[in-house]
């Protein structure tokens, strides 16, 4: 079997989770009855201490459904040029919600309240109407970077101010939170509505969590529905995450330790010009002109160890639930002979 690294989605449920999932008591969710999906959704949102939580089929989905709660057509959202909502959801919050966006450049996608600040919009009939921020925490493109919990604090001082809806894209929030040892309430009491998945870090085949108070999520209740994410014996799917939640977050420490122990290998070889500074489970580095992204690509393929050339000269590397310390190792062996 190949070490794929390509991705944390790439993870299949474990034999525990899947016992799990055939056990599930369903219902049709699309009316509310569905006891696994309603354990779920009152799961998280008691872990961050926020009033409501709504299943969906993705991550992609929960934010757009966020934007569109936060959002009239013509408003603007604020953030990074690397955000996965800007990059990676198919000009999503232009073909949904009529809304534009204002770029910032942070420090491996994270933006900082300066920036913000700076780049609300005066109220002027010129100018756009500015109306959220999202953030990205850890960061996909900035190789999983996290940010400190100060710097959130003080963008939330600033969205409070300028009355700005306040979004993060929690994708991979469960490894920041074990990384930098965090407490999920923590985020509750900053956030207008968060989006955590259950498909990346915690290796569930499918699922997201939409996060907000009563009312949100009763209006972003409505826009699933719109966006065709109503699903109805979806539980088979959320006792996986009931699952998940209550075994895989504390061995994300392991998937770090992992990346750690890969990235020093890595970056010992001469044809390495960059990394990202390693903070969670994804390894991002560029390459000099002695080699491309995608032929060193190919070159761990011929060993069986699938990485992704992210550009021409960056490859990325995602450990995750699947990779076992014999991969580890392997990886590290492969790499030390390149
Ligand atoms: C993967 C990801 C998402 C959601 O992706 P889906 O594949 O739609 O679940 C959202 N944000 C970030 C940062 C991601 O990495």
């Amino acid at each position: 079997m190949s070490i794929d690294f390509r991705s944390d989605t790439v993870t299949r449920p474990t034999p525990g989770m899947q016992e799990a999932m055939m056990k599930a008591p369903v219902g049709d969710d699309v009316f509310g009855e569905d006891p696994s999906i309603n354990t779920l959704q009152e799961m998280t949102a008691d872990l961050f201490g926020m009033e409501a939580a709504l299943f969906c089929p993705s991550g992609t989905m929960t934010n757009q459904i966020a934007i569109k709660c936060h959002t009239q057509p013509g408003d603007e959202v604020i953030c990074d040029e690397s955000s996965h909502i800007y990059q990676y959801e198919g000009g999503g919050i232009a073909l949904n919600s009529g809304a534009s966006v204002k770029l910032l450049y942070g420090d491996r996608g994270r933006i900082n309240a300066r920036q913000v600040e700076e780049a609300i919009q005066p109220d002027d009939v010129h100018r756009a109407h500015t109306r959220m921020v999202s953030l990205e925490n850890t960061s996909n493109r900035g190789g999983g970077s996290c940010y400190t919990f100060s710097e959130i604090q003080a963008i939330q001082q600033v969205c409070m101010r300028h009355d700005l809806a306040f979004h993060l894209d929690g994708a991979r929030l469960w490894n920041a939170i074990v990384a930098r040892k965090e407490d999920p309430l923590h985020y509750g009491k900053v956030f207008d509505s968060i989006s955590v998945c259950l498909s990346k870090s915690l290796g569930c085949p499918v699922g997201s969590l939409l996060l907000g108070t009563k009312d949100f999520i009763k209006k972003a209740k409505r826009y699933r529905k719109v966006f065709g994410g109503g699903m109805r014996q979806g539980g088979f799917m959320a006792a996986a995450g009931i699952y998940a939640l209550e075994h895989h977050i504390e061995r994300l420490k392991e998937d770090h330790a992992n990346a750690k122990a890969i990235a020093t290998a890595i970056s010992s070889r001469s044809f390495v010009k960059m990394m990202l500074p390693v903070e969670t489970n994804i390894i991002i580095f560029e390459l000099d002109e002695s080699l491309t992204a995608p032929q060193l690509v190919a070159r761990l393929k011929e060993q069986d160890i699938l990485g992704y050339a992210i550009s021409p000269n960056r490859v990325r590397l995602v450990t995750h639930l699947d990779i076992t310390p014999a991969m580890t190792e392997k990886t590290i062996q492969v790499f030390n002979q390149l």
